[in-house]
């Protein structure tokens, strides 16, 4: 079993507030709904920025099951930003590569992140559970530093109102119910998203029908610390496996069932042993530590701001898990947040700027969605002649490069390209590297004295690359010279560097006008 049990244990137990005994309802400037990875990141990014924020959970506790495992590159340096990275790294199963299988062969490998010269691996996996407490850890980290952080446990959000300047929430908690009053209403609440329904809103997308075996199990095993992908194996014939390994000699076994089953007798440990049996081996000793059966959605929320109520996180989208972009994205939608919530509740952004959190969000979800959409339809083909087409597309890959693309077990969770953002400024130098221009997440790089990302981030940069520079208003001065990896991914010149790491801007000199026209369209100033 996983060593401490810590899901069992009631981390943030309820305790009244103050709030709850006052006259009026109180308003805050920030309530989050839900203490899940996204509002716990969401509690954590603002917190650490100085805004005051609450988070209301209905729970006390991490949560259980077979949840998130895969955790990616770009969350990773998200973390590292918020302070919590390293003790993630340093649990997780840090892994690269990738294996694909068809019937018993190998049929080819990839490797996520073949350069080096990058902080962060491609992947880790993690429970969700640990990543949840070392969020927490960090949050009362936090806390004790003086971070103007509340988090509510046994709260639970019964009620929202919508006003022109202010959301109201009803709670509902162990010794009755109290009203609060939001500036502004992050719901990190999940898939379920009360608050989406109690505000009569809905998802557009997809159903899958097929149903996937989930077990968690724990062995000593040889397997390499890599993710396995098999179509059509012999211990699972007509259908897909998924085989990751854990920290705490956990693994993650995936298995299609198909469409036509019955969930509950699926489940039972006398149908699922045979199953895990026949994958691992008869002589392969495990126990079981989950077991469930899920399907899933590819769908988004039209879209994440309503008003003074802002959705992130599984409340706003939801995929496949083929490509690991359930919380990773979730993540990246926090990142993308609170920075600008901060200015605009300090005054120096308009409300505007929250729009283009949700066009920047839609645009990462939207393509979270068609890869997603397109791994599951390879996977699970809906028609025989689609199932012709990727059987032929499978076994053409085991001799020839040229068909690999085509293979499709999950395009792994990348970061989105924010490509036609309105706050970025057009591109002055369209012959340097794609990989760092306007809209991108800055490429990660060695520096004589550590790594680029830790240097950015949490406020507007101005990165000089092997160029003269100098801060300009709100902007930092960063001159770092135009040499090995970083000379590789960024040319030398100018780059203006969002506080969430991403590139708003870039020219081959420095231009004291230029930068201030550009910063002033990053934070929704000039429309
Ligand atoms: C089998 C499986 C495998 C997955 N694998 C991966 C993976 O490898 N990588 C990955 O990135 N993602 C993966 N995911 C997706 C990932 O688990 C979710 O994307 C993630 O949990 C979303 O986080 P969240 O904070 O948005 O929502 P949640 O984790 O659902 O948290 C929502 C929180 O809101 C609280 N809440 C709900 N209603 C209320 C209310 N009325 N009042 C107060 N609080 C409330 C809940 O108690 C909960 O704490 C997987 C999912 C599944 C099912």
């Amino acid at each position: 079993m996983a060593d401490a049990k810590i899901f069992e244990q009631s981390l943030y137990p309820y305790q009244r507030h103050p709030d709850q005994d006052a006259a009026a309802p109180v308003r805050h400037p920030v309530i989050v709904v839900g203490a899940g990875p996204v509002g716990l990141t969401t509690a954590i990014d603002l917190g650490l920025q100085g805004v005051p924020v609450v988070v209301l959970d209905d729970n006390d506790r991490v949560s259980t099951g077979s949840r998130a495992i895969c955790f990616a590159k770009r969350p990773l340096e998200i973390f590292d930003r918020l302070g919590c990275g390293q003790v993630m790294v340093d649990k997780g199963v840090v892994w690269n590569t990738g294996r694909v299988f068809m019937g018993e062969r190998q049929v080819y490998e990839f490797n996520l992140l073949p350069e080096g010269g990058h902080r962060r691996p491609a992947f880790i996996n993690l429970q969700q559970y640990h990543l949840e407490q070392m969020l927490l850890d960090r949050l009362r980290e936090l806390q004790a530093e003086g971070a103007p952080i509340q988090l509510r446990g046994k709260s639970r959000v019964s009620a929202i109102g919508q006003h022109d300047d202010h959301a109201t929430v009803e709670i509902d908690t162990p010794e009755g119910s109290y009203d609060l009053e939001a500036d502004w209403l992050i719901a990190c609440d999940g898939a379920g998203s009360p608050t989406r329904k109690m505000l009569g809103l809905d998802f557009v997308g997809r159903v899958f029908e097929d149903n996937f075996l989930i077990a968690d199990v724990t062995m000593q095993a040889d397997f390499p610390t890599e993710r396995w992908f098999w179509f059509d194996p012999p211990f699972n014939p007509g259908q897909s496996a998924l085989l990751h390994k854990q920290p705490d000699g956990v693994w993650r076994i995936d298995l299609q069932l198909g469409w036509d089953i019955d969930k509950e007798v699926e489940k039972r440990p006398e149908n699922v042993i045979p199953r895990i049996r026949a994958m691992l081996g008869e002589d392969v000793a495990f126990d079981l530590e989950w077991v469930s059966v899920y399907t899933f959605q590819c769908r988004r929320m039209e879209r994440f701001r309503r008003n003074r109520v802002i959705f992130a996180g599984d409340s706003a989208h939801q995929v496949s898990p083929f490509g690991a972009r359930g919380a990773n994205s979730g993540i990246q939608d926090a990142d993308n947040l609170c920075w600008k919530l901060k200015l605009v509740l300090e005054g120096s952004a308009p409300e505007a700027l929250l729009d283009s959190y949700d066009a920047e969000r839609v645009h990462g979800a939207e393509e979270n969605i068609l890869n997603s959409t397109r791994s599951t339809d390879f996977i699970t083909p809906k028609s025989e002649i689609s199932r012709i087409f990727r059987d032929a597309a499978l076994h053409l890959s085991e001799r020839h490069a040229f068909a690999r693309p085509f293979v499709n077990s999950g395009r792994l969770s990348v970061p989105c390209t924010y490509d036609g953002s309105a706050l970025n400024t057009s591109d002055a130098m369209p012959e340097a590297p794609a990989r760092s221009r306007p809209g991108s997440p800055c490429p990660d790089a060695p520096l004589a004295d550590g790594f680029l990302l830790d240097r950015l981030g949490g406020r507007f940069t101005i990165l000089a690359v092997g160029v003269e520079g100098e801060a300009v208003g709100m902007a930092d001065l960063l001159s770092v010279p135009a040499t090995g990896e970083m000379a590789e991914r960024y040319a030398s010149g100018i780059y203006l560097i969002r506080p969430d790491q991403h590139i708003a801007a870039r020219w081959p000199a420095f231009d004291a006008d230029m930068i201030r026209a550009a910063l002033s369209r990053a934070t929704g100033n000039t429309p």
